[in-house]
Parts: structure tokens; C-alpha cells; sequence
């Protein structure tokens, strides 16, 4: 029954685009839950924090990672880069598949994919490293896959699979849309690979026409990772189509600009998620979730508690799961951060807005203290909370 009370915030952005600030001081969490958001809450609580002021945010879910064995990356041969990201304020991590793994042969057949997704999936059900979350054993399709595989990833928990390796030529057989229908039915969600050539050099193009074939739920860094589609291919996704795209720190800052346009245009903030595309040959960055939320609020001019929404709540539901919102009854995954002494913004919204990075004083996940203080990542915020 460990409770925390958190009173005395300043701006409290919920992670839902549909109301994205909530007029409210406090949020009250009880067994990881937030139980109550309101003025003033007078609640005794085993832990209570004085947020000084500053901004809550839910914790930032990473739409586009590629965990690989533990919190060891062998894409760059680094450790504890999930530790550095949570002190990125990052909460949760959706794997787009365990690809980096020494000698996996790419693409890998049917067995060896499945078996991969299996064992990674249940590693990560017994390891949240500084209690991160990591949805990992996303499926890789390829050619040979069948209905009772996907029974079996299932039954296992598994809620994603992508399109990266698989040949599309082979799309006439159907086989790739027998795939989207089997994943569909067990509520898995599907994800590609868009644009070019990944660092694998063995990644399969796809712009408008092979999304459109696919029909996935996500389209996978449609701004570039590393290497987008033609700019006429992504806004007619925009236009024409309701999948999810995601913008990530591997991209194209021209294409994402372009894409903000089209999504402005046809008002489809809802489908817009961010995510880092790391670690890969991009590296690791710790603060790119917070860094793509400023780049979309001082660049592309989203308003930066909408730009929030895409990297918490948007990412959350787009794969269907129960993540990345403030809100009554939900997991209490929470980040403090304030404006970083010498910035021009007034507070942590303002610095996004003007491309200033926030700094984190304090991340929460499911009711624990993770950071307390001031991040490893950020510069320390002007003011941290504090705790009693
Ligand atoms: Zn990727």
C-alpha cells in the first residue's frame, strides 16, 4: 500500500490530446496507480513531494527502439544505455525488433525470427532495468510464418510485429496480408519499416505503395530512418490513409517539418507518435525523446504539451497499451522537469517551445522513485522537487 503524494505542481500535461492540460496541483498515486488528480489534495501519503512549482509530464514512451539483451547494445557496444535513457525521462521503451543480436543472419528465417521474438519477450518479462518498460519480442516477418506462430506470440504476450526484412515481390501470394488479418485478430499490433535501406543494407524500400498494400498500424519512421520515403508518398499517407506515423531522432528534419505541414493540414495529431529509432547507427541518446519534443514545438511549431502527447499518450495508444497518460487509475509513470538555469523560457513548456531542453528533477515509474533530485542526463533544473 506504499503511497506517494505529489502536491505543488505547476503545469500538469495529461498525455491525451484531446484535453492535453489539466487545471490541477496534485496527483495522489497509490500500489503504482494514480488514484487522484485535483487542487489541493490533502491526502496523507507514506512519500510526499513538494514539486516546487514545476511541470509534470507523463513518462516519455519511446515509440521506436531496438533493445537488444538486457541493458547491453551491441549496435554500439554500450552499457546501461536504459538506465540513461529513463534519466532521459523515458518510462517505457516499444522495441521495433531485436535485429541488432552478434550474427543474427539478416534477414533471419521464419524458426529463427520466432524463436528470437520468443526468448527476448520473456528476458524482458523478468528485467525492467532502473524499471523501465520494455515491450520487446516484436516478431520480425518473413516468408514461412504461420497461424499457429502467431498463436504462439500470442499466448506469450507479444503485441507487435514489423515489417522490415520480408521480400515484397512476394507480395502477389498474399501472404504478407494473411499476416496483418492473423495479428489483427489477436489484437497484435503491425509496424513497418518506410523508406530506405536500413543499417542492415538488407532492409526491403517501401513508400506509398507497399504501406498502402501492407496496411500496417504504424508506419515506422515515415520521416526517415535514416532514409525516408519521397515527400509526395508521405503526405498522401497523410492524406489518404489513417495509420500512425512516426517521427524519429534517425530522420529527415526537412521530411518531419513537411510532414507537420500535412498533419496540421488534415488536423491528425492523434496519428503523429515520436520515437528515437536508437540504439542503432544513429547511437544512443538519452535525451532525444526530449529533444524531438522540442525540435516539434520551436521548429515545426506544434504546441509543446501536443508535442508531449505524441511521445507519451499517442505512442501508447497507437500500440495498445496502458501507457503514457495522466490520468485517474493509470500506471504512475511521471516525470518533473523545470526550465535549466540561463534558458530565456519560463518554465518546462515554455523551453520546449522555444527549443530550449528542460531539465528533469524527477521520474517516477509505477509509484517508485527512480530519479529524485535532478536527472544524470539534463542539466539540473532551476528548481527541484523535494521530498519528505
Ligand atoms: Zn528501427
Amino acid at each position: 500500500m506504499a503511497s506517494v503524494l505529489i502536491r505543488n505542481i505547476g503545469a500538469l500535461v495529461t498525455g491525451d490530446l484531446k484535453n492535453p492540460l489539466r487545471r490541477a496541483d496534485s496527483i495522489y498515486v497509490e500500489d503504482g496507480l494514480i488514484r487522484a488528480i485535483g487542487n489541493g489534495i490533502g491526502e496523507c501519503a507514506d512519500t510526499v513531494i513538494n514539486a516546487q512549482g514545476i511541470t509534470a509530464i507523463p513518462g516519455l514512451v519511446d515509440s521506436h527502439s531496438h533493445p537488444s539483451i538486457g541493458e547491453y547494445t551491441p549496435a554500439q557496444n554500450s552499457l546501461s544505455w536504459i538506465t540513461n535513457y529513463m534519466h532521459g525521462g523515458v518510462t517505457a521503451l516499444i522495441s521495433a525488433g531485436e535485429l541488432h543480436l552478434p550474427g543474427l543472419p539478416l534477414p533471419p528465417d521464419a524458426r529463427t525470427a520466432l524463436s528470437l521474438a520468443l526468448v527476448t519477450k520473456r528476458c524482458y518479462d523478468n528485467l525492467r532495468p532502473s524499471g523501465v518498460k520494455v515491450f520487446a519480442g516484436t516478431l520480425l516477418l518473413v516468408p514461412g510464418l504461420t497461424e499457429k506462430d502467431f498463436d504462439e506470440i500470442a499466448a506469450a504476450g507479444i503485441r507487435l510485429v514489423k515489417f522490415i526484412f520480408y521480400d515484397y515481390s512476394l507480395l502477389p501470394n498474399g501472404e504478407a496480408e494473411r499476416y496483418v488479418k492473423w495479428a489483427g485478430a489477436r489484437g497484435i499490433k503491425v509496424k513497418i519499416h518506410s523508406g530506405g535501406v536500413s543499417r542492415s543494407g538488407v532492409s526491403q524500400v517501401a513508400g506509398f505503395d507497399i504501406v498502402t498494400t501492407i496496411k500496417p498500424d504504424v508506419v515506422g519512421h515515415i520521416t526517415g530512418g535514416p532514409i525516408p520515403m519521397p515527400e509526395k508518398d508521405m503526405t498522401r499517407i497523410v492524406a489518404e490513409t489513417d495509420y500512425h506515423v512516426e517521427i524519429c531522432s534517425s530522420g529527415n528534419y526537412r521530411m518531419a517539418l513537411s510532414l507537420i505541414r500535412a498533419v496540421k493540414a488534415h488536423n491528425a495529431y492523434h496519428r503523429v507518435l515520436i520515437g528515437t529509432d536508437t540504439p542503432g547507427g544513429t547511437g544512443i541518446i538519452p535525451r532525444g525523446m526530449l529533444r524531438e519534443i522540442a525540435f516539434l514545438s520551436s521548429v515545426a511549431e506544434v504546441p509543446p504539451e501536443v508535442a508531449i502527447c505524441m511521445a507519451t499518450g499517442n505512442v501508447g495508444r497507437a500500440h495498445g497499451l496502458n501507457l503514457g497518460l495522466l490520468e485517474e487509475g493509470r500506471p504512475a509513470d511521471i516525470v518533473l522537469l523545470h526550465k535549466i538555469a540561463g534558458s530565456v523560457a519560463q518554465d518546462a513548456l515554455d523551453s520546449f517551445a522555444k527549443g530550449d531542453l528542460p531539465g528533469i528533477s524527477m521520474v517516477i515509474i509505477d509509484g517508485e522513485i527512480r530519479v529524485a533530485g535532478r536527472s544524470q542526463q539534463t542539466p539540473p533544473p532551476e528548481r527541484l522537487a523535494t521530498q519528505k
